[in-house]
């Protein structure tokens, strides 16, 4: 698969949902991606989406290293002029420790918070950096030993990480390990509702195997790797 061939995917789901083509935004994954691959994979492409693809890491250093790599190609859009280039748009998806929020200054939006003391170290962190990243919070998903907000405590997390100034754009989750289409599905849809109940507009759901579930069910972002780069 392509990013074109996802693209593609996305746009047929929208149109079954009856929404609007655009309503879900693509999020390339690129961790463990290098430079090269990102380029020819991701980037050659930027002119599909408007504003691009932002590009979604999941760890850390890794992110750290390549917003640096990245700085010092330039990317002002004469390196390669092939490409249509808006910029970097960076998202971080993974789990955030607190000791690696220092590496989050150039990301735009966190795709998984999990509790006031990590917004807290961000608001901290980005009353230095003279800018803030805006939030959403991961919800979590049932399965043991899995990341995210207990739906118990979500509106006291959601209150909790707005009083520290960040500002919460809406909730992400990951699907449970199952085939069962039914069960993500109810996953997807549950997540859709508490995000509308707490007034929040963006839904970061969907992955390379389940964004067509994910767009019916009304994600706003879908986070996709694998299948852009095989
Ligand atoms: C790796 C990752 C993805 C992308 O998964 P693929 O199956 O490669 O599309 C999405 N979300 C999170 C949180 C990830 O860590």
């Amino acid at each position: 698969m392509s990013l074109p061939e996802v693209l593609a995917g996305l746009r047929e789901a929208e149109a079954e949902s009856n929404r609007p083509p655009g309503s879900v935004r693509l999020v390339a994954v690129t961790k463990g991606q290098g430079l090269a691959a990102i380029r020819e994979h991701v980037l050659a492409h930027a002119g599909l989406q408007p504003g691009g693809f932002p590009l979604g890491e999941g760890r850390a250093q890794e992110l750290r290293d390549k917003v640096a790599e990245f700085a010092a190609v330039g990317f002002t859009g004469t390196e390669w002029p092939e490409i249509e280039w808006p910029g970097i748009e960076w998202h971080y998806i993974g789990p955030l420790q607190l000791n690696k929020v220092k590496y989050m200054r150039a990301v735009t939006l966190i795709h998984a918070l999990e509790d006031v003391r990590q917004a807290q170290a961000l608001a901290d962190a980005a009353a230095k950096w003279g800018r803030a990243p805006d939030v959403l919070l991961q919800l979590h998903n049932g399965e043991p030993q899995k990341h995210g907000v207990p739906p118990e405590n979500l509106r006291a997390v959601y209150e909790g990480v707005a009083a520290t100034g960040l500002t919460v754009r809406g909730l992400m989750v990951m699907a449970p390990d199952t085939g069962d289409e039914a069960a993500v599905t109810r996953v997807f849809a549950d997540t859709a509702r508490r995000a509308h109940d707490l007034g929040l507009g963006e839904l970061s759901m969907g992955m390379s195997g389940d964004y067509p579930l994910a767009v019916r069910a009304g994600a706003t972002l879908v986070r996709v790797g694998t299948r852009l780069f095989s």
